[in-house]
């Protein structure tokens, strides 16, 4: 396999201005990830201050409704409410240990910068956080987060004024300042090694759940793993560690938008074409021209016109199987899963629960694992507006 390279997929498409902190990077994930002073720190973080191993739970209420054996891993339960902190307290101690004082970030939900803030806070570092004007509008309880906890937050008026312009911009940013500063990138996407990097941090969902799934199951294996693909770092995070279990389906969803015909969605490997974006070749929403398209989902952490590169290339291998969910069908998993198990799931995560909900016929009796990304708590705001 090429280097960087997924299969087809992957690579590093980037001005050669940005050969250096890259091959920076990569020299020190060889160096210092597997020291042992690396990892005891990084496994005393994740204990003391994420609150990992994140249990899996068993859903009765749902799983007698649905005909389905519904079990959920719950990264909701992390400290900022999400899986990913798992990627930022990791990419952000590799950075301290690289001699770095500042942690860039990009964000469209704002989560990604909030666990950015976190990361950079423990660590003595400072976080500076781009972010699209319009995201900041929409996502004002997690920019006050940020702030709170001291980020510089820098909106970006260009373009669609969402992540991949914030993307843009923060990249641009790197370059001005490489010396002093980190770009933790937010998920498994863009140029090689940030994929391997972040699948590196987010392996741990599957590596408990696998085993967690197996001691409550007397050694069994669940029938279908499922996650929502945003970029694609819970879902590989999920995958990972159940790729080389053949009799395990893996199923990724990504967001159909609303669902009518002509509407922008946000599902690149059902609906895209191969092309460069941010660094990498991978499955993108685009016109036959290679103009971006805008992408859109109810559901702000799945709103990306792009997607991981290791997902194009299993889903081209045919090892994981992508389908989608709109977004009433996401709202309908996340009222069902509120009222009926008192869990308030991240509209992002609705969208693999409804997975289950949407494909019960063909999932009687069966075992589904589906990562719960995040808690819903940031996206009460929209459903507010939509209820
Ligand atoms: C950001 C986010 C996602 C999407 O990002 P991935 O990199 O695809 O995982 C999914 N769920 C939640 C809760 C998020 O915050």
């Amino acid at each position: 396999m090429k280097k960087g390279y997924f299969g087809d997929f992957g690579g590093q498409f980037i001005p050669e201005l940005l050969m250096p902190p890259l091959i920076e990077l990569e020299e020190a994930m060889e160096r210092i990830l597997p020291s042992e002073e690396f990892k005891t720190r990084f496994a005393n973080m994740l204990k003391e201050n994420v609150g990992r191993p994140s249990t899996i739970t068993y859903c009765p209420n749902m799983s007698k409704e649905l005909g389905v054996e519904l079990w959920l891993k719950r990264e909701d339960l992390n400290h900022s409410g999400a899986h990913k902190i798992n990627n930022t307290l990791g990419q952000g101690l590799l950075a301290k240990m690289m001699g770095k004082e500042v942690l860039l970030a990009e964000t469209g939900a704002g989560m990604h910068g909030v666990a950015t803030t976190v990361a950079a806070a423990m660590l003595g570092m400072k976080a500076v956080i781009y972010m699209g004007a319009t995201d900041v509008v929409r996502q004002a309880p997690n920019v006050n987060r940020m702030r709170l906890m001291g980020a510089e937050i820098v909106a970006v008026e260009s373009g669609t004024k969402t992540l991949k312009d914030a993307i843009n911009e923060a990249l641009r940013r790197w370059l001005a300042d490489q010396e002093n500063t980190h770009y933790c990138f937010g998920t498994a996407a863009g140029p090689h090694p940030f994929p391997k990097l972040v699948r590196e941090f987010q392996q741990i969902i599957s590596k408990e759940a696998r085993q967690q799934f197996m001691d409550r199951n007397d050694g069994d294996l669940p029938d279908v793993v499922v996650a929502c693909v945003g970029g694609g770092s819970n879902a590989i995070g999920m995958f990972h560690n159940f790729v080389p279990d053949e009799s395990v389906k893996i199923v990724g969803v990504e967001a159909a938008g609303t669902g009518e015909p002509g509407c922008h969605d946000s599902a690149p490997l059902d609906h895209g074409t191969d092309g460069i974006l941010h660094g990498m070749k991978t499955k993108l929403l685009q016109t036959k021209e290679g103009q971006i398209l805008p992408s859109h989902s109810v559901a702000p952490g799945l709103d990306y016109p792009g997607v991981g590169p290791e997902h194009a290339h299993l889903q081209d291998i045919g090892r994981a199987e992508y389908v989608t969910v709109n977004d009433a069908q996401a709202i309908n998993a996340f009222k069902m899963l509120s009222q009926r198990e008192g869990i308030i799931p991240a509209l992002e995560s609705s969208h693999a629960v409804a997975y289950a909900i949407e494909h019960k016929e063909e999932l009687q009796g069966k075992s589904v694992l589906v990562c719960l990304s995040g808690r819903g708590d940031k996206d009460l705001g929209i459903l507010d507006e939509i209820l």
